[in-house]
């Protein structure tokens, strides 16, 4: 029997991994990325991302993210690369709020490993470290840090080899689906498939304008400090964090290079127009928020960010993406709209995107990423 014939529509963080499990399965896959391959203009750049289990998000995602980190060590055993350190992961805030609230039920549902320390415990263990009288801090054992331009390039490398196509510099401008195919038309030629799956990230309500009231790509800066104390900032004592303290969430990633620390916010600084045309500039006054809470809660790093980089995601109005077959079509899939806390999700992403064309539907709960939600 013919194999069928899936096209990915932009090939970052989710696309790669899309098209590394499409082509292992022996379909013929094809990736359409507008740039370079890993490129570091919208969201898959920076050096370093979180991958936390305990997820603040929800406890939903565990399963997900328990056969994400399967996927990540698969992906490295095929391609030989180091994509996923798990040194650990504390989340920090008061114990009333939801976040933790989330972090907390995702432990006790998923007998997730961890710790949770008191104010005392945490100054004794992460003195590197202020917390408030209220917030307690969990050790998710299940956590650490991603390497996310390697991350792309591995996966779309590795699909290559096991034969799929990549039209690289090439801009997919139209897509409509004729009978029981899709056309689509790139850099002013058509092409045809049998399935298409659209992972454009900021993109995407370029191709599904439709969405505009629900999904709007946003800025996001990150910042990394210096400290006379480089000692303490090394990946086996100083694990990643996320910190949900008032005013700010903001989230830390250990000395990678060897001379500063990542400390960025979650907070997102306004929309972004027209995705092509990111304005990379930063004014000071835009950080004075992270770097007070450098200054009051991780005293040991000089609250003068000496890099800056920015970039960009596809945020809903709920945070959670858009997965599923678009409502009305028979055979475009879309998988947008990850709202600042994808990158971890990307290679069962990779798994569910080839469940929905080989059958359309997938193992894992994927209920709240519906698109019906925000399709009218
Ligand atoms: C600064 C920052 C920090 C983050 N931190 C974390 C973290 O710690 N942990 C975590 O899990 N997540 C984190 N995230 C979120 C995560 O990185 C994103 O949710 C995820 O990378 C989104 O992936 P994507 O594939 O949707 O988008 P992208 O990676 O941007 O991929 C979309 C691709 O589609 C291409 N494209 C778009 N339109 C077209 C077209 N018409 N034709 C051809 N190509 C097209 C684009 O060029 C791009 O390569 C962070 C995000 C940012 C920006």
């Amino acid at each position: 029997m013919e194999q069928k014939k899936v096209a990915v529509i932009g090939i970052g963080s989710i696309g790669s991994m899309v098209l590394w499990q499409l082509a292992k399965k022996g379909i013929q896959a094809v990736g359409f990325e507008q740039y370079g391959i890993a490129h570091d203009r919208s969201a898959a750049g920076g050096e370093s991302r979180m991958f936390r289990t305990a997820y603040m998000e929800g406890a939903e995602y565990v399963p997900m993210l328990k056969k994400s980190r399967l996927l990540w060590e698969e992906l490295e055993e095929e391609t030989g690369y180091n994509l996923l350190t798990l040194n650990g992961g504390l989340m920090i805030g008061p114990k009333d709020i939801d976040e933790i609230k989330n972090v907390i039920r995702s432990i006790k549902e998923f007998e997730i490993d961890h710790e949770i320390l008191n104010v005392e415990e945490a100054k004794k263990h992460f003195p590197q470290h202020v917390l408030r009288e209220d917030e307690i801090m969990v050790l998710d054992k299940e956590a650490g840090y991603m390497r996310p331009e390697l991350a792309v390039f591995a996966a779309a490398e590795r699909a290559e080899s096991l034969g799929a196509i990549i039209h690289r510099h090439t801009t997919v401008e139209q897509i409509e689906e004729l009978n029981d195919k899709v056309r689509i038309v790139a850099n002013g030629e058509n092409y045809e498939f049998d399935q298409v799956i659209v992972t454009a990230g900021p993109w995407t309500t370029r191709i599904f304008p439709e969405l505009k009231e629900n999904l709007t790509p946003k800025k996001l800066v990150m910042t990394w400090y210096p400290t006379s104390k480089i000692e303490n900032y090394q990946p086996d004592k100083f694990p990643v964090f996320a910190r949900m303290t008032e005013g700010i969430t903001f989230f830390g990633i250990p000395s990678l290079e060897g001379t500063m620390v990542k400390v960025a916010s979650v907070d997102t600084f306004g929309n972004v127009e027209v995705p092509d045309k990111l304005i990379r500039d930063i004014k000071l006054s835009e950080l004075k928020n992270i770097k007070e809470a450098v200054s009051t809660y991780l005293p040991e790093l000089r609250p003068d960010p000496v890099r800056i980089s920015v970039h960009m995601d596809g945020y809903t109005t709920d945070g959670h993406a858009v997965v599923g077959l678009v409502p009305g079509l028979k055979n475009t899939f879309i998988m947008g709209g990850y709202s600042g806390h994808g990158f971890k999700l990307a290679p069962v992403m990779g798994k569910i995107g080839l469940d929905l064309v080989e059958q359309g539907d997938t193992e894992f709960d994927i209920s709240h990423l519906r698109p019906g939600r925000f399709f009218s």
